[in-house]
């Protein structure tokens, strides 16, 4: 299964709430940092990384001498990152979305294959937990399509048989728990979409509620089971709670402000090992989250099966 951890807002505790999640996982899980522009799972969950690699997208490359300047691919290029000047084809690689339609179509052949580094993928392990994440090169303005590159690494091990070590019955499938990246721009709907269901982290001001509203109006189109986890509950108003209630929107969880937890966070610990007498409130959340995708993917199969 794979679970989404977004929020409509940054700051209201995402990426604590997914590192307290893996850190007690039940099931063999892979944690993934899909907040590519600023990632910082790793900093709770310390993992140990074991490869580090680029990722690269394919862009086209010139070959002046072939090209007649027809302009066929500037025509066809949607992005804008082929032009031609005078008696130049201009490219931008920074527009380049990859799609290798120009490459396709030169007539003379004059585009080839080359690549633009998009950041990197890191992936190691914490304990028995997997840990995986995208990093943004440092003036890259496009994350979804590293982001993508990210998720065909856990979509090939999700389904994989992890073993179980004892030789008999079956292994379990490795769960997946994404640390989205906030708000509901394309890079958090890229990062929700393969999801089996959604937990959206907000708390009870009037801000977090703005954005939990723009998120549920967002990640709704999408068919997916979601709820909510209030996060520092007490401090604000019940507008989230009565939200909640108007939309059907389910309350999975909430965890009290408490300056236990605000201190866990400020020294980079899990708050489910640092406060442990929160234990149960993750382990509710993780029931309500595996219910509601268990129960979405046996109705995906009811249809498919009809
Ligand atoms: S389609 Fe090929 S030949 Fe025509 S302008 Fe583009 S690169 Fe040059
Ligand atoms: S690969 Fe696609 S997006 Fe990139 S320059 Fe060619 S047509 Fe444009």
């Amino acid at each position: 299964m794979i679970y989404a951890i977004a929020s409509g807002k940054g700051g209201t505790g995402k990426t604590t709430l997914t590192a307290s999640l893996a850190s007690m996982w039940d099931r063999p899980v892979t944690a993934v940092d899909l907040d590519v522009e600023e990632p910082n799972l790793h900093l709770f969950l310390h993992p140990e990384i074991t490869s580090e690699e680029p990722a690269l997208m394919e862009i086209p490359v010139l070959d002046a001498e072939r090209c007649t300047l027809c302009g066929l691919c500037a025509e066809f290029c949607q992005f804008k990152a082929l032009s031609v000047m005078g008696k130049t084809l201009l490219l931008f690689p920074e527009m380049c979305h990859g799609c290798g339609g120009c490459l396709a179509l030169c007539p003379e052949k004059a585009l080839t294959p080359g690549g633009r580094e998009l950041g990197h993928i890191l992936s190691g392990n914490a304990g028995s937990l997997g840990f995986l994440m995208g990093r943004l090169r440092v003036g890259e303005a496009m994350s979804p399509p590293l982001m993508r590159q990210v998720k065909l690494r856990f979509n090939m091990n999700t389904n994989k048989d992890t073993g179980n070590g004892t030789g008999k019955g079956p292994a379990e499938e490795t769960d997946i728990l994404i640390d989205a990246p906030p708000g509901v721009s394309c890079p958090a709907v890229n990062a929700v979409m393969d999801a089996d269901c959604i937990v959206l982290v907000t708390e009870p001001t009037p801000f977090g509620l703005h954005d939990f509203r723009l998120a549920i109006e967002a990640f709704r189109p999408l068919g997916k089971p979601m709820g909510a986890f209030i996060n520092r509950a007490g401090i604000g108003d019940a507008g989230v709670q009565d939200y909640c209630a108007a939309e059907g929107v389910p309350i999975w969880a909430e965890i009290p402000f408490s300056r236990a937890v605000a201190e866990a966070y400020s020294k980079g610990q899990v708050v489910c090992q640092a406060v442990p007498e929160l234990g149960g409130v993750f382990t509710t959340l993780m029931g309500s989250m595996r219910a509601a995708a268990t129960a979405a993917r046996a109705k995906r199969m009811e249809v498919a099966h009809a």
